[in-house]
């Protein structure tokens, strides 16, 4: 099936005279005539549903859309982005693991990784997206277990060479992790390029509408666990917490790294996404390869604007002609980026917050990736935990604004950005 049919068909089949609708699966629990029956599920023996912190079947229905929208083999749903990032490099790092990340990341996916999985005994090496294969190849240690990037950095708007550090990744035998939050697999499909294991926030494009927190994870059923077994003992040892479960024999390339992820890290952290969510995101991905054209359309017009401005003097646009990421985002985004413009004001920072202040059609919000236009000052929010020498690396100015465009008619948008810019 076509993307575009996939988003809106995928994932749940209903039968002869059952709901057209995915039902929300609203039950904490499941029933069963024999507690034998039950056991089996507990031993992994049998699929089924239980309880629904491990799965749901509403859950289950939107993951397998968007693992097929990603062309993977396997997919989960998590209570947020955040968790889904945590789960998939928790399921095969532990203690004395490392991992290699690209520096210009989520500011929020940036403290998870120098900070918080810091504390967890996890080191992290944080190269830039564009350094040489030298610098990427100097990060690696031999403790390291994966690598980590977003196919557009969230707000940098560096475009990943996802080749290149797949092929880097997969030199050390280790997997390639990317967070495709921003340009959906409408846009990009980064197991296509090399990835393994494709993570996103779905409280962006995917829900589209700001109306459910929500995550994903997909595996791609292509990294082989087993050929550098030492290399992932969570995934090619018995889990003593699962009767000695060994994922990657048990469930084979396609199964295991999600079955892990749901019945030992799911088990315990309990990071589920609410079948209520799940119904919302589900009604979002309906629609999703419809708007994220009409996204990248407003994103252009604006980008384009904003580049003749002489109150502007930086403008970053991944499909705009002449920016320094324009050629990977031929390669990797061909049919467009997404809506996100980052820009910085000549004025400054002051400027840059009168300017916003200013917007009448944009909103100043925590939130990028839906269908109302807004903007944000990453230096004084979403990024204010790092220092000046931080923010240079995840290629942030304290004049950079962020606009995330939405679904508002272009003349609007554009109208309203230059009167604001007037003001600023
Ligand atoms: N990844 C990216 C690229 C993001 O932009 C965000 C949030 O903005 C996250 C992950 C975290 O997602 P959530 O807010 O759903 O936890």
């Amino acid at each position: 099936m076509s993307i575009d049919t996939t988003c809106v068909q995928g994932g749940y089949r209903p039968g002869n005279g059952e709901p057209r609708q995915l039902p929300i699966i609203q039950s904490t629990t499941f029933k069963y005539d024999t507690s034998e029956q039950m056991g089996r599920l507990f031993d992994l023996e049998e699929t089924g549903y239980f309880y629904t912190r491990l799965q749901n079947p509403t859950n289950d229905a939107v993951a397998a859309k968007i693992a097929q929208l990603e062309g993977g083999a396997a997919g989960m749903l998590t209570s947020s982005g955040q968790a889904a990032n945590f789960f998939a490099l928790f399921n095969i790092c532990e203690a004395g693991s490392h991992v290699v990340a690209s520096s210009a990341i989520y500011g929020g996916t940036y403290n998870l990784l120098a900070h918080t999985m810091a504390k967890m005994g996890i080191e992290s090496t944080f190269v830039s997206p564009d350094c040489t294969d030298e610098e990427l190849e100097a990060a690696f240690r031999p403790n390291t277990r994966a690598v980590f990037g977003e196919t557009i950095a969230n707000p940098a708007l560096a475009v990943l060479d996802i080749e290149r550090f797949a092929a880097a990744a997969h030199a050390h035998n280790v997997p390639l992790i990317v967070d495709n939050t921003f340009p959906t697999p409408v846009n990009c499909r980064p197991i296509e390029w090399g990835a393994d294991i494709v993570t996103h926030s779905t409280t962006k494009y995917m829900d589209g509408h700001g109306a459910g927190v929500g995550g994903a994870i997909v595996d791609s059923g292509k990294f082989d666990w087993m050929a550098h077994a030492e290399l992932f003992p969570g995934l090619t040892t018995p889990d003593e917490s699962y009767h000695g479960v060994v994922y990657a024999e048990k469930f084979g390339l396609e199964g295991a790294f999600i079955t892990k992820a749901t019945s030992q890290l799911m088990r315990d952290f309990g990071s589920i996404q609410s079948p209520q969510n799940a119904f919302i995101l589900n009604l979002g991905l309906e629609s999703l390869h419809v708007r994220m054209p009409r996204h990248c359309e407003n994103g252009m017009a604006v980008a384009k604007f904003l580049q003749g401005s002489d109150k502007v003097s930086g403008v970053r646009f991944p499909s705009l002609p002449g920016d320094p990421y324009h050629e990977l985002a031929e390669k990797y985004l061909p049919n467009g980026s997404c809506g996100v413009v980052s820009f910085e004001l000549a004025g400054g920072r002051e400027a840059a917050e009168r300017f916003m202040a200013a917007l009448k059609i944009a909103a100043i919000e925590t939130h990028v990736a839906d269908a109302r236009t807004c903007c944000l000052h990453p230096a004084s929010s979403t990024h204010r935990q790092m220092t000046d020498d931080e923010l240079v690396a995840a290629g942030i100015s304290p004049a950079m604004v962020r606009m995330s465009c939405g679904l508002e008619g272009t003349d609007d948008l554009v109208a309203d950005i230059a009167q604001a810019l007037e003001q600023a």
